[in-house]
């Protein structure tokens, strides 16, 4: 009850987007709302969880495995020429090597959440090393953000009953997916990362898709893959929580 109590409540707190911000002409991608939610143990994605509150054509732009030195900034540029904005899921250990690089993308107005300290497989590790790898995430998102992350998204996707209750009682959110391009294979083409971006959009319709910051092919193929969303008429929600 209380989750869908959070699902009203994250649908009604939306406010205009940057579409038609400074610098961001009408032919930009742009945002168009702001679901902000609260700080609690949720789940979402449709994937393994409870769908977000979005309407057909909506999507959630996500990245993981960063930051990344030589690609996160591809994929700020891209999304700064777009008025997007998006969700990064970032490793611990990426924000101990590069904090500033993290700090730009949220200063650049996108949200950040982390995605464990060195992704390793958590089903492979006992139950002392999951909550050992969560405790070293979260105390790296509070040195660089000052304040605790409000989300977690599992490496693989590979969730643990262990983690899913220590966020749960942390009010960290579980953010799943709905979609994604399996964007990891070094040779992939921007060509082929848009044609799967396309294949997986007229599947799902809707939610959150995942990409990979962290990974070359899928920073270089960004601007295509805005157009590709641009041309398909979807629209960008942008997630943040509550402070
Ligand atoms: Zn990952």
């Amino acid at each position: 009850m209380k989750r869908v109590q959070a699902l009203v409540i994250g649908a009604l707190a939306w406010s205009a987007g940057a579409a038609t911000a400074a610098g961001c002409g009408p032919g930009a991608l742009g945002t168009e709302r702001t679901i902000t939610l609260k700080r609690e143990g949720a789940l979402y994605g449709a994937q393994q969880h409870t769908a977000l509150p979005l309407e057909q054509g909506e999507v959630v732009l996500t990245f993981d495995d960063g930051p990344s030195v030589r690609n996160t900034p591809l994929v700020l540029k891209a999304l700064a020429d777009q008025c997007a904005k998006a969700t990064f899921f970032m490793e611990g250990r990426h924000l101990r090597e590069s904090p500033d690089l993290a700090r730009r993308v949220v200063g650049e107005g996108h949200s950040a959440g982390i995605h464990s300290d060195t992704h390793p497989h958590m089903m492979a590790l006992s139950a002392a090393q999951q909550l050992d790898d969560l405790k070293l995430s979260r105390a790296a998102y509070r040195t660089v953000f000052g304040v605790d992350t409000p989300a977690y998204r599992f490496p693989f996707l590979e969730e643990t009953p262990t983690l899913l209750e220590a966020l749960r009682s942390a009010d960290i959110t579980v953010a799943s997916i709905d979609l994604g391009i399996n964007d990891w294979i070094p040779e992939d083409t921007t060509e082929v990362l848009a044609q799967r971006l396309r294949a997986s959009l007229d599947k799902a319709g809707r939610g959150i898709i995942l990409m990979h910051d962290a990974n070359g092919p899928t920073a270089k193929a960004m601007p295509t893959l805005l157009e590709v969303l641009k041309e398909k008429g979807y629209k960008v929600v942008h997630l943040e929580w509550e402070k």
